[in-house]
């Protein structure tokens, strides 16, 4: 704003300031009333065994539908989320709906409906809830053991404060969850946390896994990031998985799990568990 007063242009600027505020104001209470009255919804979809086909869980995808009808991305709603605080309420919610899912999912099935159930946690989630408590507490309400859930965080987890993190993790695994890091390879990739986390499972970012089989770069990066986590004794997931000639080709490199578009895109509640059962009949 001083740099405008000198150069005169005060006048464009800061009502455009106050606009964006404006409108982050308003994402902000419309997405605090939408976690309270039931406006968010997850989708569902499968992560397969790629050695078996076998569907071995799902991962729950927020989704907003807005008061004007509109639906909008994770991409657009979870930045405001976590900047606003509001991360910890959506992602309580979140952990609640994904649980009362599964649990319904077995009620159907007449016992273990053979799937867990993968959540994501923002790194915001894991410096402010108090996570493991809230874990514990929402599976023993549904009647869930701790080995029906995943947990994905992603590398910007870890950076705040590593000791807090390591000791929510452990706590966490103490509970059963298998932990998964999640978008593998884009974030700050510090290769000492790595091997002194519990954690279960890497996934490979789509951005490496889509392109791979033309771009020998990419190629090189998945090949990379599979003998890592085989030598540090890790499961892997491919992201982004858009053609079956893509699921042999990782399953043959020994990618342990695949997911993407070619399987399916994410469900509701119920159209998952119709193709669960078509699946893995
Ligand atoms: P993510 O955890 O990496 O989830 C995978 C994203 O990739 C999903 O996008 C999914 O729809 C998309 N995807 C899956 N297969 C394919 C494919 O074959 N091709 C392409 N192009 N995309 C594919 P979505 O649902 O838009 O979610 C985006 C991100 O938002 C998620 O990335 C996750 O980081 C975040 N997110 C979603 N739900 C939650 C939530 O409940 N809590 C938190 N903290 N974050 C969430
Ligand atoms: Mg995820
Ligand atoms: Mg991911
Ligand atoms: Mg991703």
């Amino acid at each position: 704003v001083k740099r405008a007063k000198r150069t005169g242009k005060t006048e464009t600027y800061q009502p455009q300031i106050f606009a964006i505020a404006r409108e982050q104001f308003a994402i902000e209470t419309e997405l605090r009333r939408a976690i309270e009255d039931g406006a968010m919804s997850l989708a569902f979809q499968p992560i397969v065994d790629l050695a078996s086909d076998r569907i071995m869980s799902f991962e729950s995808l927020a989704r907003w539908t807005t008061e004007s009808g509109e639906r909008l991305s994770p991409a657009d709603f979870i930045p405001v989320a976590e900047e606003s605080g509001l991360i910890v309420p959506l992602g309580r919610w979140a952990m609640d709906e994904a649980a009362r899912t599964l649990a319904l999912w077995d009620k159907v099935a007449g016992g273990h409906c053979g799937v867990r159930i993968a959540v994501n946690l923002s790194a915001i989630q894991l410096q402010r809830d108090h996570i493991a408590a809230m874990v514990r507490e929402t599976l023993d309400r549904h009647g869930l053991s701790g080995d029906r859930l995943t947990l994905e965080l992603t590398e910007s987890a870890i950076v705040g404060d590593p000791d807090r993190v390591t000791r929510t993790m452990r706590e966490l695994k103490e509970i059963g969850t298998t932990l998964a890091m999640d978008d593998f390879g884009t974030g700050y990739s510090n290769l000492a946390y790595l091997q002194s986390l519990p954690i279960d499972v890497l996934k490979i970012d789509r951005s490496f896994v889509t392109e791979m089989l033309g771009n020998r770069d990419k190629l090189a990066i998945v090949r990379a990031i599979l003998s890592l986590a085989q030598a540090l004794g890790m499961k892997t997931t491919a992201e982004g998985i858009e053609s079956p000639e893509l699921a042999q080709t990782l399953g043959a490199l020994g990618c342990t799990y695949g997911q993407g578009f070619s399987c399916s895109r994410p469900l509701s509640a119920g159209a998952a568990y119709d193709f669960l059962l078509e699946r893995n009949a």
